[in-house]
């Protein structure tokens, strides 16, 4: 394996960055960049796991006899045309990397670059997680489904911000982000000559009606120190001037924070779908899907890994928002913090014009790799006292 100084790991991340950058890929659909980044970990010497996965990319450093940690990237990128003119644009029509990825891919490679130099010394395992899939929120769900989750002790991974300086990193035990869910309802009443509704049943007035109430549900219903947002953002009825339809549809999305929230949400809402459009003489039917939890820091580790990337960077409190991201799924079944790392651009993700600066790179790799070891660390010395409790308690005996 060739010896990288810092600075020509951060210009091979850079590089490695560019790359994915102009050759973004949606959802599982992550063909290249699955091959790109066995080819780099390959090169260095780290093994590839088997998976029954398509695309996302799975690899172990370290040793068996001790604790595992796993650092976590998502890689695709979204359907989006790319305007920020910057040199290493997407080459792909209507593919771009608007949520920065790209970034998330290169330091996760940076970071096991790092841990490989130090493999002799890791006090444990270190479970590399390049995740498929996230912008469709399906990705987690699958890794954890093929198995790559067992035996993995505690998960960390970032996402990069806009609006903070470059390679801060935003920091919060607890919920950071928005549980989501989504509803469809199709409200089916009978279709009639738009001169005699009354041999109709009208879904258009029991439409009206039933996103007027549903507006209820926030303003009225919910302690108002609590934070939720419900928003319907596709409705359809009829198609022409002298019919009243058979049907209307509407669609949207329920974002919440407290998971109490989220019960009460969804029970108000079916209660108010139905009983309006019992009061239109008419049936509602409702498909709910239930999206991502909030992501939900551990706290206790949530301040090892304040206290290690201290050592490091510079620390801001991350403020909660009620986007989402998959990686909530992981820490459903073992304990995870995720963080934010600013990207220094002042545009938000999933803006056509989105963009964040290579600086936060080498901040990302060091943030895999010191927080790892120190993670390691501590596992372990928790695993082996209480291991020394379990054999004085043997000996008692
Ligand atoms: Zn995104
Ligand atoms: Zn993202």
């Amino acid at each position: 394996m060739v010896e990288l100084t810092k600075e020509d790991l951060e210009q091979r991340l850079i590089r490695l960055r560019h790359h994915f950058h102009e050759y973004p890929e949606l959802a599982n659909h992550e063909v290249k960049t699955t091959a790109t980044i066995k080819e780099v970990l390959t090169g260095w010497g780290i093994p590839i796991l088997p998976t029954h996965l398509k695309t996302g990319v799975f690899a172990e450093i370290g040793h068996a006899n001790g604790p595992t940690v796993a650092l976590r990237a998502d890689i695709d990128a979204l359907p989006i045309t790319e305007t920020t003119g910057v040199d290493f644009a997407s080459k792909i029509p209507g593919v771009m990397h608007a949520c920065g990825h790209d970034t998330h891919i290169a330091s996760l490679l940076g970071g096991a670059y790092l841990l490989k130099q130090k493999e002799a010394q890791l006090p444990g395992k270190i479970k590399l997680i390049f995740q498929l899939a996230e912008e469709d929120k399906e990705g987690a769900l699958q890794v954890i489904n093929d198995g790559q989750l067992n035996g993995v002790d505690a998960i960390i991974g970032f996402h990069n911000a806009s609006n903070h300086p470059v390679g801060a990193v935003g920091i919060r035990a607890g919920i950071t982000s928005g549980a989501i869910d989504k509803f469809k309802v199709t409200l089916v009443g009978v279709g009639t000559h738009a001169s005699a509704p009354q041999n109709g049943r009208d879904p258009i007035a029991a439409l009206g009606a039933e996103i007027n109430a549903i507006q209820s549900i926030v303003s009225r219903n919910l302690d108002p120190f609590k934070a939720a947002v419900v928003s319907i953002t596709h409705v359809t009825a009829g198609n022409t001037w002298n019919v009243l339809p058979q049907t209307a549809f509407f669609e949207g999305t329920v974002r919440t924070a407290d998971k109490q929230v989220r019960r009460q949400i969804k029970a108000r809402f079916l209660e108010i779908v139905n009983q309006v459009a019992k009061a239109y003489d008419i049936k509602a039917e409702i498909d709910w899907y239930a999206g991502d939890p909030s992501v939900d820091n551990d706290p206790r580790l949530t301040e090892i890994i304040r206290d290690e990337t201290s050592k490091f960077a510079e620390i801001y409190d991350q403020q909660p928002a009620l986007g989402s991201d998959d990686f909530a799924c992981y820490q459903e079944k073992v304990p995870g913090v995720y963080v934010n790392i600013g990207n220094g651009g002042k545009v938000s993700p999933h803006n056509p014009n989105f963009t964040a600066d290579d600086g936060l790179l080498i901040t990302g790799a060091t943030f895999f790799e010191r927080n790892a070891i120190r993670l390691l660390t501590e596992l372990n010395s928790k695993g082996s006292a209480s291991r020394s409790d379990n054999e004085s308690a043997a000996q008692q005996v």
